[in-house]
């Protein structure tokens, strides 16, 4: 049978070196790498934040806007990347379908988890608008639909090579784990992924990659053990 996998892309892994917006080269880059594993038969959906297209504190705090508000602006920016991601891959050649957690009339479909593991074989899923709720991350999407559609693993692509004690940009003494359990990485509040979209793995023993999308074919190799990465379980 062949492996089902959750690949969670953060917007600004997207946006490049600009930090803002979506970045052709980029994203062309990684669309490659997911329709060449889509060939070798890999199921695969992926969930895409939205931090390239809009991040709330600004105007939570200069314009005293209420919270909720720049959430659900901050879910919009993720059905705009997924539209991006979609219409990419579909023209490599290969069907993609884009489900959003809310349906942007005409645009998006709602997602369904019943026609997602129809329609995972031959298409490549990409789920939207998060979890469809404030307060809540993509992080937690991924791993919320990661058990819905019964992934193998989750695969979080970061701009590090995995999990470490502290930031490794801030210090690069910082330890690097090639394996932590669930609890041990919730115990030590580290930051790569939230802990709430950790323990939702761990309820439903879905191993967790992190690993470095920066690295040119570097989600082919993660799958294949051949870098550095680590494994949540
Ligand atoms: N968001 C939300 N509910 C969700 C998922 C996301 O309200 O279920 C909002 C939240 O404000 C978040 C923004 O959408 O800051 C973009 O998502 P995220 O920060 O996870 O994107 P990423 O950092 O992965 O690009």
């Amino acid at each position: 049978m062949s492996k089902r996998l959750l690949l969670k892309l953060s917007g600004e892994v997207i946006s490049g070196d600009k930090n803002f917006g979506i970045s052709p080269k980029v994203l062309n880059r990684i669309v490659s790498e997911i329709v060449q594993l889509k060939k070798q038969n890999y199921e695969i959906a992926v969930v895409i934040g939205g931090g390239n297209i809009y991040r709330g504190s600004k105007l939570i705090k200069e314009m005293n806007f209420p919270d909720y508000k720049s959430h659900h602006m901050g879910m919009i920016g993720t059905v705009i990347n997924g539209l991006a991601l979609e219409t990419a891959i579909r023209k490599k050649g290969v069907k993609a379908q884009n489900y959003s957690a809310f349906t942007v009339e005409g645009i998006t479909s709602r997602f369904d988890v019943e026609k997602a593991r129809d329609r995972i074989g031959d298409t490549v899923l990409i789920f939207t608008g998060g979890t469809g709720n404030p307060f809540f991350s993509t992080d937690s999407a991924a791993a919320l639909r990661a058990a819905e559609i019964e992934a193998d693993l989750l695969l979080k692509a970061t701009k590090v090579d995995g999990v470490y004690s502290e930031d490794p940009e801030k210090n690069p003494e910082a330890e690097f784990f090639k394996n932590i359990s669930y609890s041990e990485y919730i115990r030590r509040d580290l930051q790569v992924m939230d802990s709430s979209s950790v323990l939702i793995c761990k309820e439903n023993q879905i191993p967790i990659y992190v690993f470095n999308i920066n690295k040119k074919n570097n989600l082919n190799l993660v799958l294949n053990d051949n870098t550095h990465y680590t494994l949540i379980n």
